[in-house]
Formats: structure tokens, C-alpha cells, sequence
């Protein structure tokens, strides 16, 4: 679904990743760990061409992300395309970025009419039955501010499913949250990976890394340090990087 050959990035002359491969296969629990400013967000900003990588290759599903090949040249894609193809990638992040002048219900109904053109009453439907799943059917009419961090979270979530995509990306979706308020995030999240999405999930919360995950990387300086089944790398870290990441997180 997924698939990094060498990825390179830059922010004027400081190099953020340094060449990372890797792949997420469909349906998989892909976790990122790693310290601050190992370049995370920037990954997973570059998956749907928010930052333009310097070198290397990203390919979502199989199409290169933002360029098209011809005769053996990358031309950058349109932005109009650009935009299109994004909208196959939900993406949440740390701070729940709700609306704040619409109810849940229209918070999740927004991009569906405005963009894919659905009609409101289907849009409406929908998005019951996804506040539905996310638990929170009773909260439709509620404004973001009139909702815990931990339900604003999960209309966000149910925000991005409304469009339907076959990717999810989270960035510590639950780091802002206070503890109490995690494991209902979380256990959304479980949810979608019982459903089979394919989802990329930065996170410090190594128990739903084990739980959950199907793969784990380890970057630190814009590098994949090590990466395996999240059961391995956490019980037995080969890496003297990832024993001392670990040490602090678990
Ligand atoms: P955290 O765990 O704190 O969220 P991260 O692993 O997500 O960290 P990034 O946000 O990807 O790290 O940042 C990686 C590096 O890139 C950092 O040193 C950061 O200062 C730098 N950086 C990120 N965005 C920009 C930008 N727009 N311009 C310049 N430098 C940036
Ligand atoms: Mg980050």
C-alpha cells in the first residue's frame, strides 16, 4: 500500500530523513516510533505530498505520490490531481483539528458534500452510522468545544472515514489527551484494524504497538534504525538506539 525507496528530505540545508525504505502491506498496523524530531511527521506528511521529498521514491498503492513518470522523468502531478489523490488518505493528527463552528455531525458531512458532491441525507446517513461507531451517536448536535478531547479525537477520526479512504495516517493521535481519555481513542483505532484498514500510526503507546501493530519501525535521525514484528523489536530491541528509546517509553 505503501512503499518508501529512499526518501530523501530537507528543510533548507538540514536533512530530516536520510533515506528511508520501507513497506506497508495492505490491511497492516504500521507503527513509527522514535525520539522528537526523528523526522515522523515529515514521513508521514510526505505520503500525501504536504512536503516534497528531495530524492528517492514514495509510491501510495502503487502510483508514485504527487509525480508521474515519462520517459523515465518525473514530471510533478497537477495540483488539482495532487488534491484528488489525497483525499484516498485520512489522516489525523495530535491536535484534534475539529471545525469548531460545526456540530460532530457536520464536522463529518462537510468534506463528503463539499467534495465528493453526496447528497445530505446520504451524507447524513453516514455519518450517524460512523459517530455510531466511533461511539458517539448521542453526541451529533454537540460543537467540538461542547466534546472532550478524547470524543473530539473521534470525530476526527470519523472525519477522515466519511471520505472513505483506503489509507489512514495518525500522528500521535492520543499524546494530547489526558490518560483517562486514551483508551477509548485507542480502542477506535483497534477497531479499524479488526475492519482491516491499512494504517500508518505514529505513537509512544507501545501497548497498542504490541497489540495492534503488524509491523514496527524505529527511526532516530531521519533513519530507520531497526524494524520488525512490534512482539520483537519491543521485548528484544537489537539496536542499542531502540533499547535506549525504549527504556524511556515503556
Ligand atoms: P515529534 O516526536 O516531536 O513530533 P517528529 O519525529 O515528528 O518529532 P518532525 O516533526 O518530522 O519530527 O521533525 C523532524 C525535524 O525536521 C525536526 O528537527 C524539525 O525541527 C524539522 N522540521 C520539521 N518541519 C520543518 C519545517 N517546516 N521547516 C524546517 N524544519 C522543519
Ligand atoms: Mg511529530
Amino acid at each position: 500500500m505503501v512503499r518508501a525507496e529512499q526518501v530523501h528530505k530537507s528543510y533548507g540545508q538540514v536533512e530530516v530523513l536520510k533515506g528511508i525504505d520501507l513497506e506497508v502491506q495492505p490491511g497492516q498496523v504500521f507503527c513509527l516510533v522514535g525520539p522528537s524530531g526523528s523526522g515522523k511527521s515529515t514521513f508521514l506528511r510526505c505520503i500525501n505530498h504536504l512536503e516534497k521529498i528531495n530524492a528517492g521514491r514514495l509510491y501510495v498503492d502503487g502510483e508514485l505520490v504527487g509525480y508521474q513518470e515519462k520517459n523515465g522523468k518525473l514530471h510533478e502531478l497537477p495540483d488539482r490531481v495532487v488534491a484528488q489523490k489525497r483525499r484516498d488518505i485520512g489522516m489525523v493528527f495530535q491536535r484534534f483539528n475539529l471545525f469548531p463552528h460545526m456540530t460532530a455531525l457536520e464536522n463529518i458531512t462537510e468534506a463528503p458534500t463539499q467534495v465528493k458532491k453526496v447528497p445530505k441525507a446520504q451524507a447524513r446517513e453516514q455519518a450517524m452510522e460512523l459517530l455510531t461507531k466511533v461511539g458517539l451517536a448521542d453526541k451529533a448536535g454537540n460543537y467540538p468545544s461542547q466534546l472532550s478531547g478524547g470524543q473530539q479525537q473521534r470525530v476526527a477520526i470519523a472525519r477522515a472515514l466519511a471520505m472513505e479512504p483506503k489509507l489512514m495516517l495518525f500522528d500521535e493521535p492520543t499524546s494530547a489527551l489526558d490518560p483517562e481519555l486514551v483508551g477509548d481513542v485507542l480502542d477506535v483505532m483497534r477497531g479499524l484494524a479488526e475492519d482491516g484498514m491499512t494504517m500508518i500510526v505514529v505513537t509512544h503507546e507501545m501497548g497498542f504497538a504490541r497489540e495492534v501493530g503488524d509491523s514496527l519501525v524505529f527511526m532516530d535521525g531521519g533513519v530507520v534504525v531497526e524494524s520488525g514484528h512490534p512482539r520483537e523489536v519491543l521485548t528484544n530491541p537489537q539496536h542499542e538506539r531502540t533499547q535506549a528509546f525504549l527504556s524511556k517509553v515503556l
